[in-house]
């Protein structure tokens, strides 16, 4: 056995000997008393073990007592309190920032390695001092660390909230709070694809204001913007859990109703054009009444070989007739076909 290693052995021995708990401070104790470093620390040992046997902890706090006052001397035990200090804000910093710990670690473990082998109490002073500075710059290091990451992570989630207001305002219409043609358009692929996997019906109705240049011309602009957003907000409520609303563009308004047939997605759209019809237009500033307001809408039910865009026309030439019959109706395309259909008379054979 080497020399460093007789002597930590015997330390080992004499703590367990007196049932002492291996702190550093403890440690340093029996490591002058095993090398005779310090001789009246060996004589006040010598003496107790003369007498008692052996060393316990209360006989060791005697000595110390004896011999040093109420402080160890400022030497070894300082740095050993001050590592046992650093290693514990260390550990916590590590833990609560799970930061790169390497260095550090390789650094601890080569210390704890030469302090083993170290012989003298200098060599060992002198790697203490050295694990103090290094924990005090890992310390260092991951506040700093520490700092960045919360610097970042703000800078981070305001980019979040940048990049989900740009997704939102893309995707959203600005005067009536709808989604715009470009999100119904992504909708609709998504939700034909689901009906037609799922072998479900999907209607489309199209809505356009009545005469909408008239009224624009008589009450402005500004009133008929009004319009638009009365309108869309009436959209959005009366289509509420049964339908997606849009504007299409304009004065032309889209509804996609998922698992309607043309016969309830005409009902839906009957009451839709029922309630816009019956509500009075008021100015605001002046609450004179300014005319009601009327829709015209179209519906077209999914094919399996639709695209939106032929879902979207068939809707328009159903919005067409409706127009071309009157106006402020519904009109599903299957009264297309059976106006198109050659009409069976009184005189067929
Ligand atoms: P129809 O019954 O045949 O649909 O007649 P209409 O006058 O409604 O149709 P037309 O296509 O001739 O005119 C549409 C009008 O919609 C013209 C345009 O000034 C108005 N319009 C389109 N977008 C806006 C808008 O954002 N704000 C306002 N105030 N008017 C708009
Ligand atoms: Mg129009
Ligand atoms: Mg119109």
């Amino acid at each position: 056995m080497t020399d460093s290693k007789q002597i930590f052995e015997n330390i080992r021995q004499h703590l367990e000997a007196g049932a002492i708990s291996p702190t550093p401070a403890n440690y340093e104790f029996w490591y002058r008393y095993v090398t005779g470093s310090d001789p009246e620390l060996r004589v006040a040992v010598d003496a107790v073990m003369h007498t008692v046997g052996r060393v316990s902890t209360r006989a060791m706090h005697n000595i110390r007592r004896e011999l040093y006052g109420a402080s160890m001397p400022a030497d070894l035990s300082v740095l050993i309190d001050q590592t046992q200090a650093q290693l514990k804000r260390m550990s916590h910093f590590v833990e609560e920032t799970g930061g790169d710990a390497k260095d550090y670690s390789r650094t601890l473990r080569e210390s704890s390695d030469s302090i083993n082998a170290a012989a003298d109490i200098d060599t060992q002073r002198a790697l203490l001092a050295d694990l103090v500075s290094a924990t005090g710059a890992m310390i260092d290091k991951t506040e700093r660390l520490e700092a960045q990451l919360a610097i970042s992570g703000q800078e981070i989630n305001i980019l979040k909230q940048d990049l989900e207001t740009a997704r939102t305002e893309s995707r959203t219409d600005p005067l009536t709070g709808l989604s715009n043609r470009k999100a119904f358009t992504s909708y609709l692929e998504a939700q034909a694809g689901r009906a037609l996997a799922d072998r479900k019906p999907l209607c489309l109705a199209f809505c356009d204001i009545d005469h909408f240049k008239q009224f624009n011309d008589t009450w402005g602009h500004r009133m008929g913007d009004e319009v638009l957003r009365l309108v869309g907000q009436s959209l959005e409520q009366l289509s509420h859990g049964v339908g997606y609303p849009a504007r299409f563009g304009g004065e032309e308004f889209v509804i996609v109703l998922p698992g309607k047939t043309l016969q309830a997605a005409h009902d839906i759209c009957e009451q839709i054009r029922d309630y816009i019809s019956s509500r009075s237009v008021r100015a605001k500033n002046s609450n004179k009444e300014v005319g009601r307001i009327t829709l015209s809408l179209g519906i077209s039910q999914l094919r399996w070989n639709d695209t939106v865009d032929t879902l979207v026309e068939r809707a328009d030439m159903a919005l067409y007739r409706a127009k071309a019959t009157g106006r402020n109706r519904v009109v599903g395309e299957d009264e297309l076909e059976a106006a198109a259909a050659p009409k069976a008379t009184a005189h067929a054979a």
